[in-house]
């Protein structure tokens, strides 16, 4: 079976949460599963055109494979959070959303200028959450060279809020 395939029979379907009118896409059953969570890490890597300096990853399920990656990659993994979350000094980013807006953020050492910085998180949706995350990117001088999810939701577009960025974008699972 395809790595898609594989991933698509793990992932529950939950409709309305967390409000009427979404389906969640719950990864959680993924990490049950050792032998599909090594089969994702070394998809992403496969599917890497150049190796990137260092891999952001978007809270808080962007941190699960985030940091898998980059660990077998031997690079560093930099942490985007909602404000307020992280303590030391940051800078911040914020963003429309459907009602209001969202800020997030990232330590201010955390990348050098000119690094290539890849952006992960588990799901691209309509790709507000990527931009923002690299809005920071090149904020602190360095270039997004890339973004991966492990699903993709199509009919929302989100890649076309990212290629102003990079058209290097991978979705492991389509939908
Ligand atoms: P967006 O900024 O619209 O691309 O939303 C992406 C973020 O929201 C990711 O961090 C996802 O974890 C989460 N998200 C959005 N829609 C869903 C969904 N249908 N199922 C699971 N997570 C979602």
């Amino acid at each position: 079976m395809s790595l898609e395939t594989n991933i698509k029979a793990s992932i529950r379907d939950i409709p309305d949460f967390p409000k009427p009118g979404i389906m969640f896409k719950d990864i959680t059953p993924i990490f049950e599963n050792q032998a599909l969570c090594n089969d994702i890490v070394n998809g992403f890597i496969e599917r890497m055109d150049v190796k990137p300096d260092a891999i952001i990853g978007i809270e808080s399920r962007g941190f699960l494979f985030g940091l898998l990656i980059a660990n077998k990659l031997n690079i560093p993994f930099v942490l985007v959070r909602k404000a307020g979350k992280l303590p030391y000094k940051t800078i911040s980013y914020e963003y429309e959303l459907e009602y209001g807006t969202a800020k997030i953020e990232m330590h201010l050492d955390s990348l050098q200028k000119g690094w290539n910085v890849l952006i992960h998180d588990d799901l691209l949706a309509t790709g507000g959450t990527a931009d923002a995350a690299a809005h920071l990117v090149t904020q602190q001088g360095a270039n997004v060279c890339g973004f991966n999810f492990v699903v993709g939701l199509e009919f929302l577009n989100g890649k076309e809020k990212l290629y102003k960025h990079s058209n290097n974008i991978t979705c492991l699972a389509q939908y």
